[in-house]
């Protein structure tokens, strides 16, 4: 990503007091589209078609499936889920949890496969960051994008981009009805319910795709990290949706470690 520097507000605003969002799971990118695998209940495990508008039901036989095929994908992250999901406990908070509604990351994946036998794209995150008894954690509320241009290898927004996307951040932090954690009614820029300030909202972070070639931070991607993103918990996500593979990235510290995505279901 290149161009003008989108200055972040991230470290300006205190960290509010806010529990996690509960009954989730992780993210896995099924033949369908993505779907949360949840260790709380078998049906709750129901995959998301990503361009259609209803919740499919999936049989037991189809969720077995996802589940045999992400074993044998041997992704760490699946085989500790699964555990997980086999003990039905809780999964490990840890200070590399990111949170984002599934249909949020419906709204990415989506984006990264229209275009993916063309070429890679990009958008940035809004969201903010929480804090809970567990310690502080991201929470990413909507992906938003702009004009960018780019090859099967290569993306950065175009200074037009740039421009719709700070236009993006201004109307969701003043024009937003809804509250994008609980949605309730949003009046004078607070919630109704939460009390959340909308005008808060902030990027904490990027996402683009990596289309044929991996889930992967390339040595451009940490310098773009390195170089617009530096800031504690802010995110990057890669998504290739050929080899329907995703991973997620942290800053911490000034170093960029792998984090987790943790997806939850709204309303
Ligand atoms: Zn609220
Ligand atoms: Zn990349």
């Amino acid at each position: 990503m290149s161009g003008p520097r989108i200055v972040s507000t991230h470290s300006q605003n205190e960290i509010k007091d806010l529990k996690r969002p509960s009954g989730g799971g992780q993210i896995y990118l099924g033949e369908n589209g993505p779907i949360l695998l949840t260790n709380t209940a078998m049906n709750a495990s129901t995959p998301w078609c990503v361009s259609g508008t209803s919740t499919v039901i999936c049989s037991i036989k189809g969720w077995l499936s996802h589940l045999v095929e992400s074993v044998v994908r041997l992704k760490t992250e699946y085989l500790s889920l699964i555990a997980c999901w086999l003990s039905r406990s809780e999964p490990l908070i840890n200070p590399g949890l990111v949170y984002i509604p599934l249909d949020e990351f419906c709204k990415i994946h989506k984006h990264c496969e229209t275009l993916a036998l063309e070429r890679e794209v990009i958008g940035l995150l809004l969201g903010d960051t929480f804090r809970d008894r567990y310690g502080p954690y991201t929470r990413i509320f909507t992906p938003i994008t702009g004009k960018s241009s780019g090859s099967a290898v290569h993306v950065q927004f175009d200074r037009e981009g740039i421009a719709e996307l700070m236009a993006q951040l201004h109307e969701f932090q003043n024009e937003s009805s809804i509250c994008p954690i609980d949605k309730q009614t949003i009046s004078d820029r607070r919630c109704s319910n939460c009390g959340y300030d909308i005008k808060n909202t902030k990027m904490v972070g990027w996402y683009h795709s990596h289309p044929g070639h991996g889930a992967f931070m390339s040595v451009t991607d940490i310098r773009t990290q390195e170089q617009y993103f530096n800031f504690d918990h802010l995110v990057a996500i890669v998504d290739d949706p050929l080899r329907r593979e995703y991973g997620v990235w942290q800053s911490t510290n000034g170093e960029i470690s792998k984090a987790v995505l943790y997806g939850f279901k709204t309303g």
